[in-house]
């Protein structure tokens, strides 16, 4: 049976990021020929619709206040639980962003919705949406399906591919006027810190290059960033290098860190503990450079290459450099 799906996009200074579209060509598997909705919010929202109906979305609810162009958990509350209560959609999906992963779980609570996080398969069989979710930090995965009710899904970013854009869509927008109750916007964001991994959004690079204690220190790290930028990526980090001080915790990897499926993962210096794989171990190729070739990062590469990193990455840079110029 057909259904309604919702998907909230996700924007960072004002642009969609990649997850947005991932999870319409997501709604549109779980629609199942039904209709899709994007809501986007904040000052800039009508100028967003454009790329949305290109990648698939049938509607979009645009809610434009400025107040909504930073995350903060009050306004988002409100504004999606007025725009869920407005679209009455069957499905509502997210990305599994700092954003999704906040903002679901309040609002699916509030409402008495189900939750599935982290999802980074959906089909239709017999009628029902099967949501495939990896468990116990990637090593199995498990297919769930809603029997009845509203659920939430957060879709991981980098995993569903999104559709080809349709260039001729033109988008049906509709503009909701949400009144935000002063009295609750309990935060209110003054200012962004940024913090850097490349100029690359790490949970959404195609190629990551991440460093580990095999770095030896915060300078050792400048050798992966000019691999990175070679290769269009990011830098990332075990947690071994962040505790050493060598990076900042903002591009640690791994189960208590940033998920990442990138097309291209280089682990140097890693030694590939069962925490680290769980951030990184669903990437498409793993490349690992390490001394010790007993170490357990080759249990999961693709590609090994048993050596010094401080020989072999300026040596792969350089390649790359004249490969790709
Ligand atoms: P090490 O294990 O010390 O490995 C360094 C590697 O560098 C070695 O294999 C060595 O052979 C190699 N090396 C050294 N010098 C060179 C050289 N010159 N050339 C080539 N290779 C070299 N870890 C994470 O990464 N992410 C997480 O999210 C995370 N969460 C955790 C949560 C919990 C609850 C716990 C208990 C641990 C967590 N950890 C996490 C820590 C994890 O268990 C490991 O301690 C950590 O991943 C090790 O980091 P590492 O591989 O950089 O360091």
């Amino acid at each position: 049976m057909s259904k309604h799906v919702l998907v909230l996009s996700d924007v960072r200074e004002g642009k969609l990021r990649n997850v947005s579209f991932e999870s319409i060509a997501a709604a549109k598997l779980a629609a199942d020929g039904g209709q899709v909705t994007a809501a986007v919010f904040g000052s800039y929202a009508k100028d967003l619709a454009q790329p949305l109906s290109q990648y698939g979305a049938d509607r979009v609810i645009a809610v434009t206040s400025s107040e909504l162009d930073q995350y903060t958990t009050d306004v988002y509350f409100q504004a999606f639980k007025k725009v869920i209560e407005h679209v009455n959609p069957d499905v509502i999906f997210t990305g599994h962003t700092s954003v999704g992963k906040d903002l679901c779980p309040r609002i699916a609570a509030h409402l008495g919705y189900g939750l599935i996080s982290d999802c980074i398969h959906v089909e239709v069989k017999d009628g029902k949406i099967v949501f495939t979710r990896p468990i116990y930090a990637g090593k199995a995965f498990v297919k769930k399906v809603v029997k009845d009710g509203v659920i939430f899904a957060t879709i991981r970013p980098n995993n569903i591919p999104r559709n080809e854009p349709d260039m001729s869509r033109t988008p049906n927008v509709e503009e909701l006027k949400v009144d935000l109750e002063p009295d609750s916007l309990r935060t209110l964001v003054k200012n962004i810190v940024k913090k850097s991994s490349g100029g690359v959004d790490l949970s959404e690079a195609s190629v990551v290059v991440s460093g580990g204690r095999g770095m030896k220190s915060e300078d050792g790290f400048k050798i992966l960033y000019e691999l990175a930028g070679v290769l269009g990526g990011a830098v990332g980090a075990s947690r071994g290098a962040c505790d050493s001080g060598y990076c900042d915790y903002a591009l640690q990897i791994g189960q208590t860190g940033k998920v990442v499926t990138p097309d291209l993962y280089i682990a140097c210096g890693i030694s590939g503990a069962i925490q680290h794989l769980a951030g990184m171990s669903n990437s498409k190729v793993i490349v690992a450079i390490n001394k010790d070739p007993e170490a357990p990062i080759f249990q999961v590469a693709d590609y090994g290459i048993v050596g010094d990193l401080f020989e072999v990455v300026p040596l792969l840079t350089e390649e790359f450099r004249q490969l790709l110029n």
